[in-house]
């Protein structure tokens, strides 16, 4: 065999020198002006600085405000900037939770951040994962295989998650009826013995937190707590959630109220024991199972324990009642314009409305992009706020949807 000679030179791509200031510099100071992108893949490359400067524009200024002060749409938070500093330091250390050689402080962050946040939900244990679409897609399959449920039940609200999981795992889907409140019972459900009930703290559309008292009357109740789930940490709101620690077991997307950045979210298990052996798999070159859908993962973990450690329960608590007293506030003028009509109370920060005086598109099209987004409630289009942003202005988001309003 011929020697095969291996270059020794060091490859500068890998150090970053100044290049992570001038990231830092272009972020704070995004350049306006766009320069088109390659239109294939470049023959040769331009450098990283280069590479920086022509990105910037793109990345930075074709991104949503998330934010702005004007910005109340969806339930995307702003990040604060020790995530920023953690996602950094996770980019750079790139360790897998797969494999617990490569992350053993990333497993512990995990294993911590989990012992801080199950019991808040009556849960005793659990596993990050991308999202809360997989997150559901989780709970169905432990309830498919260790309590061989064999349909899955929950409101039309639910999320659409919760269909494609069912379809995933060929289990039957029904959808029962809700009243115009958003609430129902189960009067129609049938046997629920061999049902896995989903509940929603918190729909999509509207943010109403389902009856969560019926969950234990199925072979496996799951709640979505995508959205509302971080109202536990809150003494005022906690209550809300009330009757979530009988489920048997809970999702929760980090990403949204609990102001991470992707992809960061929790299944949680009330018996982690019985369940996590249902959806484990080893062997092979695998040092230990690998519990759960995804294979290599990030250390999602260690952005949202550096946020506790910095805020506290009482500052992740004070952000959250700060983004439902601007939902309140918002909701409080909507109820008493003679030109718009509240949908119902916000129950979880998501305040929905329309105008009486013109179409809601009308209304929209008057409106700084990003501050509502659009939503159809049965065949009706609606302006939709979600109050994920505790740096919205509220008092200008006011004036601003009165003046459109009143056509001024
Ligand atoms: C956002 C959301 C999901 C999906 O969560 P992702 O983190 O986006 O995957 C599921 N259920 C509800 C109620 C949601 O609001």
């Amino acid at each position: 065999m011929q020697p095969i000679h291996v270059s020794k030179k060091p490859d500068s791509s890998f150090q970053p020198d100044n290049g992570l200031q001038l990231a830092l510099d272009l972020l704070r100071n995004p350049p306006q002006q766009q320069d088109a992108l390659p239109k294939e893949l470049p023959e040769s490359g331009i450098d990283e600085p280069r590479t920086l400067h022509l990105l910037a524009p793109h990345v930075i200024s074709g991104a949503a405000p998330l934010a702005a002060d004007t910005t109340l749409a969806n339930m995307d938070p702003p990040t604060p900037w020790i995530t920023w500093a953690m996602s950094l330091w996770n980019a750079s250390l790139n360790q897998n939770l797969l494999h617990p050689a490569t992350a053993p402080f990333a497993i512990e962050a995990e294993r911590k951040v989990i012992e801080w946040l199950a019991p808040l939900f009556g849960m005793n244990g659990g596993h990050m994962c991308g999202g809360s679409t997989l997150a559901n897609l989780t709970a169905l399959w432990v309830a498919r295989d260790s309590m061989q449920v064999e349909r899955v039940v929950a409101s039309v609200n639910a999320h659409n998650s919760i269909a494609k999981a069912a379809k995933i795992l060929g289990l039957p889907y029904e959808q029962i009826r809700t009243r115009p409140d958003g609430q129902f019972d189960l009067e129609h459900a049938g046997d629920l013995s061999n049902t896995c009930l989903v509940l929603t703290a918190g729909t999509t559309a509207t943010g109403t937190i389902e009856p969560l008292e019926l969950i234990d009357k199925a072979g496996w109740g799951h709640i979505d707590a995508a959205w509302a789930g971080p109202l536990l940490l809150s003494r005022r709101y906690a209550q809300l959630l009330a009757g979530i620690d009988k489920a048997d077991s809970v999702s929760v997307s980090a990403h949204k109220w609990l102001f991470q950045p992707k992809d960061s979210a929790f299944i949680f298990f009330k018996a982690p024991e019985t369940a996590e052996p249902a959806i484990s798999y080893g062997g092979g070159y695998l040092s230990a199972p690998n519990i759960g859908i995804q294979g290599s993962r990030g250390a999602a973990a260690i952005p949202l324990l550096a946020t506790m450690i910095a805020w506290g329960s009482s500052g992740m608590a004070a952000r959250i009642d700060h983004t439902m007293d601007i939902a309140h506030q918002l909701a409080a003028v909507i109820s008493t314009d003679q030109n718009l009509q509240l949908w119902g109370e916000p129950a979880s920060g998501v305040v929905v409305f329309r105008p009486n005086n013109m179409t809601t598109d009308e209304l929209d099209k008057q409106l700084p992009d990003g501050m509502f987004s659009l939503c159809e409630i049965d065949n009706n289009k609606w302006l939709r706020s979600v109050a994920a942003n505790p740096l919205a202005d509220i008092g200008k988001i006011i004036t601003c949807l009165k003046s459109a309003v009143a056509g001024t």
